[in-house]
């Protein structure tokens, strides 16, 4: 009998740059040897993110949890922070590890972010910013949310980590916002291996960031934040450097793999897959798929089940919510996320990267649609 394991297809696959352009772009790194510490690539590659995003200004980092985590800090906030639970643990740690409490808003049922018409109603007087995910790339109502920002005079700080190269109305849409934060994890549309960026206008902003990167330190003789180590290394700008030589042709081939999955799920009673955003350039960074179990006839852990007994892996992205982590011990209730937590339980993101081909998308759709019971 056939091993149904022996093809194994990956939730993701990590895009790499030929070795040779690799090895050419650290070369000179044996030269120098500036291994870290804001050298020549971390230099170049800021310059070419800026450029490539649309943006007036990037500060590169370790990690996109330390954007996230350093640009609360830089703000110098108090108090509570409005967000989402449908997110990865980093949005909400955060929040809480800057010693701000998260305060949790119901997401929209098609694109999965911030409800915006339930954001006003959760604001206090101990209310000092707002961070929206643009979950799977799809992006949050921004007018909206900034609207409401500006009356309350909040700060708006984008989780951007899925949303590498997208556009909104011909913006960069690192632009919005006092600032975005992007995640360039080896998993994501866009990597430096491991690395982040926070892109922003206010280049006092910038400035602090620079410093809380580097321990707070301001000059040799003064340290003036409790700052972090959260330096990009010039590895991992060379390899962004690289990568993103090739990006545009990755996020074309990821359009190919969407496209097909569009044309074998779509319009499939059971089966609900989010509509292509309007004034929007999307980098098709997911494929998430909900399952309404009562009309697909079988629930998302079913066909998680049984796609893994093929050997294809899924992610459950994102389940569990975060406002449900056993980290916070009972802290938030999960009942003023209704829909959210409905999502969280149908959602199932199947495998999406450049390089997946045709024949293996019809497999995983075969696999998904024989769950499917006849009623
Ligand atoms: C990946 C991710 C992060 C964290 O980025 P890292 O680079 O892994 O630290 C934050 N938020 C979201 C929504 C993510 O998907």
């Amino acid at each position: 009998m056939a091993d149904k394991t022996a093809n194994k297809i990956l939730v993701t696959r990590s895009s790499m740059p030929p070795l040779e352009e690799y090895v050419n772009e650290i070369r000179e790194l044996w030269d120098s040897h500036w291994l870290t510490n804001m050298g020549v690539k971390h230099r170049e590659f800021q310059a070419a993110l800026e450029n490539y995003l649309h943006v007036e200004h990037v500060e590169l980092l370790t990690n996109g949890h330390m954007a996230l985590e350093l640009t609360l800090q830089a703000m110098n906030l108090q108090g509570e922070v409005i967000t989402t639970p449908f997110t990865f643990a980093s949005t909400t740690h955060a929040i809480v590890r800057n010693g701000l409490e998260p305060v949790f808003c119901d997401i929209e049922p098609d694109t999965y972010t911030m409800d915006a018409e339930k954001l006003e109603r959760l604001i206090t007087d101990r209310t000092c910013a707002i961070m929206p995910v643009h979950v799977y790339g799809n992006i949050c109502n921004i007018e909206e949310i900034e609207r409401i920002a500006r009356k309350y005079g909040l700060k708006v700080i984008y989780d951007a980590a899925h949303t590498f190269g997208e556009t909104y109305k011909g913006k960069g849409i690192g632009s919005f916002g006092d600032a975005s934060c992007f995640s360039f994890h080896a998993t994501k549309v866009f990597n430096s291996v491991e690395g982040g960026a926070v892109c922003y206008r206010n280049p006092a902003l910038g400035a602090a960031l620079y410093e809380l990167k580097n321990f707070g330190i301001h000059g040799p003789e003064e340290v003036s934040a409790v700052g972090a180590n959260a330096k990009m290394n010039e590895f991992c700008a060379a390899m962004g450097l690289c990568n993103l030589r090739h990006i545009d042709e990755e996020i074309s081939k990821r359009e190919a793999v969407a496209n097909r999955y569009r044309e074998r799920l779509e319009g499939v009673q059971g089966i609900r897959i989010g509509a292509v955003q309007a004034d929007v350039k999307p980098n098709y960074a997911y494929f998430p798929v909900v399952f309404e179990p009562k009309k697909f006839g079988a629930s998302r852990n079913e066909v998680f089940q049984k796609l893994a007994e093929n050997g294809i892996g899924t992610r459950k992205y994102f389940y569990p919510l975060t406002n449900t982590f056993s980290a916070f011990s009972g802290r938030f209730d999960v009942r003023e996320t209704p829909v959210a937590l409905h999502i969280s339980k149908c959602v199932l993101t199947l495998p999406m990267y450049a390089d997946l081909e045709k024949e293996d998308v019809d497999r995983i759709c075969d696999i998904t649609l024989s769950c499917k019971k006849q009623q």
